[in-house]
């Protein structure tokens, strides 16, 4: 097998990828904050990933994919002072934080579910692992990093940064990182600018609180994710993901509280995703440029000149690297729902193709750019473009155009690979692009069809036509073939 290369965040270039314990791979994702339902941007990361543990499992590796749920310890403004979100949720819909958790965790994983995104193997919760947490903290407080001020536990940066680079991650020195923050006033607590909060003393309105050897409180962000990953992956684990605006605050701290605790670097392979932009902002929960993906589906949002459905907007997705920036747009959409449409159609064709003695193309070299494409950094676009030549070659094998032919065991291996790469590896279902399912899409045909051959032996052409013209409305045309009459959505 070609060996697979990934780009790694903390080398920032591409490394051949070589699990600790092959052919063992655990991979932690930075999951949702359940306070509000996730827009389109969380999903292009949830999808990007999927896509890269659908790669990993096909190459045969045993993966334990771990992606957290955040229920807790998110503030606002991402400071240690804001408000907490969860909360603050809970008192505007005046139920408890956690029916808050409840009901956008169930959402969370609908939406999952209808990108046909795969299940991860664990999916701890932060409320789940408090005792867990405060361990961590203790240890770090132990390891001299850690120091606690009137129920608050901050970890020290400066005395870390004195053993350790503290701005590996985001490749950014002490002095600009310093620079960036603002100065400390004589009301804070914490000792250092880039000082963090471990644990957060809870306030007397603080409903999601716990008791701690620091008093009754709740977890900071990041050691939720430090203390989870190392607890099912192992203290030092393969792969680390999120999106790209994790990588300054969020995992550079994790790397910190790791190192602090077990001496040692988390992740040998931090990855990290682009983010999806709207008219060149990034989608935002605070920006209020989010689409939820129900209003994608339904069409119903100002934005939108109609729906699309789940299959489109992930094909969508994976037709740009996960590494590049995704701007969301009407235009962009329509042609990936085109796009879809085409693969789909010359998948179908796959099954009755008819053969030659030899094939006119190199089956076998077709194959390899298929795999070469993923394993240059899962490169899913010039995999998807590798997938429309061979659309090329089936549709010219079906017209018996151009002297495309193809041999019955290459047509074999076409299949597999197409079976492997567009269902498996990208993870697309056959769907009609309006969101039906295919095969009720088919019985429905299939009685529309007997009824049109009923009414024509009968010499009923009147209704034989209606038949066809109800049908091309709705921009599906009946074909009359050898086999029979089949029939197909017309490109719009
Ligand atoms: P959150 O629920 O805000 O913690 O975000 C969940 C995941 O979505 C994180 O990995 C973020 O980095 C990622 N994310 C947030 N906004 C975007 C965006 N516009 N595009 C891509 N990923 C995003
Ligand atoms: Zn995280």
């Amino acid at each position: 097998m070609e060996p697979l290369f990934l780009y790694n965040t903390l080398s920032r270039q591409k490394e051949k990828f070589e699990p600790i314990h092959p052919p063992f791979v655990g991979m932690y994702v930075c999951g949702p904050t359940v306070y509000s339902d996730v827009h389109l941007g969380n999903c292009r990361t949830f999808v990007s990933f999927d896509l890269i543990y659908r790669y990993l499992l096909f190459c045969g590796f045993k993966v334990r994919y771990v992606r957290n749920i955040t229920d807790a310890g998110h503030l606002e403004g991402d400071h240690d002072e804001g408000a907490d979100k969860f909360a603050k949720k809970a008192k505007l819909e005046q139920v408890e934080p956690m029916e808050i958790v409840q009901k956008y965790s169930l959402g969370f994983h609908e939406v999952m579910r209808l990108f046909n995104a795969l299940p991860p193997n664990i999916e701890p919760t932060a409320t789940g692992h408090i005792s867990e947490q405060i361990e961590m903290c203790k240890k770090i407080i132990e390891e001299g990093f850690a120091y606690e001020v009137n129920g608050t536990v901050y970890f020290d940066v400066q005395k870390y940064a004195q053993k350790n680079n503290y701005g590996t991650l985001s490749n950014r020195k002490m002095e600009d990182l310093l620079a960036n923050t603002r100065e400390l006033t004589g009301q804070d607590e914490k000792k250092g600018r880039l000082d963090f909060a471990l644990w957060i003393k809870a306030k007397p309105e603080h409903l999601m609180r716990w008791p701690s050897p620091w008093g009754q409180g709740f977890p900071g962000w990041h050691i939720e994710c430090s203390a989870m990953s190392s607890k099912y992956l192992g203290a030092q684990f393969d792969i680390h993901g999120g999106g790209m605006d994790l990588i300054a605050t969020h995992h550079t701290n994790e790397v910190a509280q790791s190192v602090a605790c077990n001496h040692s670097e988390p992740v040998k392979y931090w990855m990290h995703t682009n983010m999806l932009t709207v008219n060149g902002v990034r989608m935002s929960k605070s920006a209020g440029n989010g689409f939820l993906p129900e209003e994608l589906f339904s069409g119903k949002h100002p934005l939108l000149e109609r729906g699309y459905a789940p299959m489109v907007v992930r094909f969508f997705m994976l037709q740009t690297h996960y590494r590049s920036t995704l701007d969301f747009s009407n235009e962009a959409l329509s042609a990936s729902e085109k796009g879809f449409q085409r693969l789909l159609s010359a998948f179908k064709l796959l099954g009755n193709l008819k053969t030659s003695e030899k094939s006119s193309f190199n089956m076998e070299e077709f194959k390899l750019k298929c795999y070469q494409a993923m394993n240059d950094d899962f490169n899913s676009p010039v995999l998807i473009a590798q997938l429309f030549e061979g659309v090329r070659i089936i549709n010219s094998v079906n017209d018996a155009v151009g002297g495309v032919t193809i041999s019955a065991a290459d047509l074999e291996e076409m299949k597999k690979l197409y079976n492997g790469f567009v269902l498996d590896v990208l993870g697309l279902k056959q769907e009609d692009t309006t969101g039906h399912s295919d095969e009720l899409a088919e019985q429905v045909m299939s009685a529309v069809i007997n009824i049109r051959k009923g009414a024509r032996l009968k010499k009923d052409f009147t209704t034989a036509d209606i038949i066809r013209d109800e049908l091309k409305k709705i921009h599906i045309v009946l074909k009359d073939t050898k086999d029979g009459v089949v029939w197909e959505k017309e490109n719009q």
